[in-house]
């Protein structure tokens, strides 16, 4: 049977709701609410599918009506939501700066934390406060393993200019995006440093000739890992982006490191997490992950996407691999850095080890080291591998491929829906 809950929610609460089964239906029935800095409008009704995890909060109190039986759903009053907002008000300080003199720029912040604190959730909430403060923020995601803006493997940015949709999220239909290929820095820490270096180069570039997204600012999303070569990675990040803040969710011993070894002038901001964030196992992290990629390929049940299978001949693609064998140093050329091999673009001859494999669309019109540094025109997947009559055949979003170089990623997508 169908549940029917109205709840009223108290000033500077949240209602945060677990679907476990089937879906939820979110109605705002009175006063005013928010799903992380997305405004609810009055009697839209806004459905939640299994494994969503939200929470309604209000500063002024609200009445919220909850359809449906596996929604899992409780109130909480104890919310950092009034730190992030306070975060969210110093962000502002700084754009305005930025505005009466365009010798200044807007902030440039990145979350930093371990996995599931909630950073995201916080990035999503300050771009949001920006955007209904008229601001036209970039929102970076360095997370190749959990990123909101393309497919795992990837790290990108979007120009946000309007609230994330409560069920959508952004609109990433423009996103800028490099391929890393793997879903952690760990898979090859001298790309990864590089990629973010391209990355951070890029946003200046359009800094320096868009004022809006110049004041708006700029809003990191980093990976959960922390420690080693992980937290070396943090560190090179902001120095890349030229952080001028960082906010460490949750996590003492990080936030006292990176006041160590960043900058005095970069502000380092220790913050609770959010008592709602869910924790998630390595299972549940792999199915968000195939999830991310079937919803590039098939959309969401609120807008469906219809992509392609067609067939290739192997002699009409290339295929790009980053990263070359190590060869010993006695080999190298004089002058060759031993790293450079991780990043040295080389081709690979289609082969049966192809199939479920996540491909990148690159630009180029041949396999070169632009390969790496150029962003993505979109992905396809390797469904099949005919080596008989040497073909490939291809999911992909687009009818045709629209470049014939392809570059190899470590992530596989096993597509249900291929017959
Ligand atoms: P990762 O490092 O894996 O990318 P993260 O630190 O970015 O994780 P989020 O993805 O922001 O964490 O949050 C983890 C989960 O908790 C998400 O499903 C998010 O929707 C949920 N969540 C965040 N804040 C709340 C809250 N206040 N109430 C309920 N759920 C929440």
């Amino acid at each position: 049977m169908t549940e029917v809950n109205e709840m009223k929610l108290k000033e500077d609460t949240e209602l945060r709701i677990g679907v476990e089964e089937g879906e939820a239906i979110v109605e705002l029935i009175e006063g005013r609410a928010e799903i992380f800095g997305s405004e609810l409008e009055k009697h839209k009704r806004y459905t939640f599918q299994k494994g969503s995890r939200v929470a309604i909060f209000t500063y002024e109190g609200a009445t919220i009506e909850v359809v449906g039986s596996g929604a899992n759903s409780y109130t909480s009053d104890q919310t950092p939501m009034v730190i992030y907002l306070n975060t969210h008000a110093a962000l502002e300080q700084i754009r305005k700066v930025a505005e009466s003199d365009p010798s200044h720029r807007g902030p440039r912040i990145m979350l930093v934390g371990p996995t599931d604190v909630g950073k995201s959730t916080v990035c999503r909430i300050l771009c949001n406060y920006s955007v209904r403060m008229g601001r036209s923020p970039i929102l970076v995601d360095l997370d190749v393993g959990q990123g909101d803006i393309s497919v795992p493997g990837t790290m990108g940015a979007i120009f946000i200019n309007k609230m994330a949709d409560i069920m959508e999220g952004f609109d990433c239909s423009r996103p800028l995006v490099y391929n890393f290929g793997a879903t952690s820095p760990s898979e090859n820490l001298p790309l990864y440093d590089l990629l973010v270096k391209e990355l951070a180069e890029v946003i200046n570039q359009r800094c320096a000739v868009n004022r809006d997204s110049n004041i708006g600012g700029v809003i990191i999303n980093t990976c959960g890992w922390v420690h080693g070569d992980g937290y070396q990675c943090l560190v090179n990040a902001a120095e890349a982006f030229e952080v001028e803040s960082v906010v460490v969710i949750d996590h003492e011993r990080l936030y006292n490191d990176l006041k160590r070894d960043l900058p005095s002038f970069v502000k380092i901001l220790h913050q609770p997490k959010s008592g709602g964030t869910e924790t998630r196992s390595k299972e549940m992290r792999a199915t968000s992950r195939s999830e991310r990629i079937h919803k590039y390929f098939y959309g969401t049940p609120w807008s469906r996407l219809n992509p392609y299978t067609f067939e290739v001949n192997f002699s009409d693609i290339l295929i790009a691999k980053i990263g070359a064998e190590r060869l010993p140093e006695s080999c190298l050329p004089f002058g060759t850095k031993v790293d450079d091999h991780n990043t040295k673009v080389v081709s690979v001859r289609p082969s049966s080890s192809l199939v479920h494999t996540v491909l990148a669309i690159s630009p180029c019109a041949a396999v070169s080291q632009n390969v790496i540094k150029d962003t993505v025109l979109g992905f396809v997947v390797v469904n099949e591998v005919n080596e008989e009559t040497q073909t490939l055949t291809l999911l992909s979003a687009q009818q045709e491929l629209p470049s014939k170089v392809l570059v190899l990623t470590s992530i596989k997508f096993v597509d249900d829906r291929n017959h």
